[in-house]
């Protein structure tokens, strides 16, 4: 028997794990390997680890929990079922059973229909100008209209560049005012498709055919959390659809805690980290007064 399950060994479940670890909880992370930024090169915005490759940072948060006891397990957890207490999670050649469960199994980036953009997410169509627009600081760059965040993020990129074109369609009078008060062009016409050269991004296609030259471009890609797990054990939701969950990342069904991306889509590395942490101490908490009655009723 498992102390704790930790579901997803990206930044948020591996703290979870190095924490429980380190208070010698015995501990399994399955992981099926696919980090939401594993398309980008590098990992920006984490103090003391900026710059560094997203597998790289994994690797050695793997490391640093293997060195604390913690075991790892590759694949996919099916589902997850409780009885008795005791959590039954199916992995494709297994059960594992668990005092305890950590779900951090991140989200998915739904892009846009536009034909190139997933080939180039996260080198020059990117996603967040706080992980990425440093990198890109004082070059042309396009927003893709739509959302009122991409108003927002066209705002904010101006911090970074004089040269910023957010493509929409449709602008209303409030947006229009704020964006030319900031300096940001509009063009009011919906991307078609990118002009990529030596494999880099030139510019961006209107469905004229027009090509208005940018070397980044900034997309709105709705969030779509991986929490069928959670949702099969019955976890509410709050009222924006996402699992709910207390501070330390308890959700309504006792003994299932959930971290990052899962339940807090812009969480960043360092915040996901931060909530896996935060979410172990509890976890362990919670153990410990099972423990205690137990010891006191012996
Ligand atoms: C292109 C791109 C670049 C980014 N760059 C930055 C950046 O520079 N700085 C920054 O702070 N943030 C960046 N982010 C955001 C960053 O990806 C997230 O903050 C971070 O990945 C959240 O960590 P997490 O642990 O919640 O999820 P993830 O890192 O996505 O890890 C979830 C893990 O769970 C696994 N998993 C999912 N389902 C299951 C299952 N059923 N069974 C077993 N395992 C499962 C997945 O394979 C994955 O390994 C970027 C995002 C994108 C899209």
């Amino acid at each position: 028997m498992e102390d704790v399950v930790v579901i997803g060994g990206g930044a948020g479940g591996l703290n979870a794990a190095l924490t429980l670890c380190r208070v010698r909880r015995r501990v399994l992370v399955v992981d099926s390997g696919e980090p939401r930024n594993a398309p980008a090169e590098r990992v920006h915005g984490f103090v003391s680890r900026d710059g560094t490759p997203p597998a790289e940072l994994l690797a050695a948060g793997r490391a640093e929990v293997e060195r604390h006891g913690g075991r790892f397990a590759d694949g996919e957890v099916r589902t997850i079922r409780r009885r008795d207490g005791v959590f039954a999670v199916e992995l494709a050649d297994r059960v594992v059973s668990a005092r305890r469960v950590v779900v951090a199994t991140g989200l998915r980036d739904e892009l846009p229909g536009v034909p190139g953009l997933r080939e180039r997410w996260g080198r020059d169509v990117l996603h967040c100008p706080f992980c990425h627009g440093y990198e890109v600081r004082d070059q042309p760059l396009g927003v893709m209209g739509g959302l009122r965040a991409s108003v927002h993020q066209a705002l904010l990129l101006r911090q970074l560049s004089d040269d910023v074109v957010i493509f929409a369609e449709e602008v209303d009078d409030r947006d229009r005012a704020r964006l030319a008060a900031r300096g940001v062009r509009i063009v009011r016409a919906a991307i078609a498709g990118l002009d990529v050269e030596d494999d880099a991004l030139r510019g961006v296609r209107l469905a004229d055919g027009t090509v208005v030259a940018r070397s980044a471009l900034f997309v709105p890609a709705p969030p779509v959390p991986n929490d069928a797990l959670l949702a099969g054990l019955g976890c509410e939701r709050d009222g924006d659809g996402l699992v709910r969950v207390d501070g330390n990342g308890l959700t309504s069904v006792p003994g299932v805690w959930a971290v990052g991306n899962v339940v807090d889509p812009r969480a960043q590395v360092v915040v996901a980290a931060g909530a896996g942490a935060k979410a172990a101490i509890a976890v362990n908490a919670d153990l410990m007064e099972e423990e205690l009655v137990e010891e006191r009723a012996a």
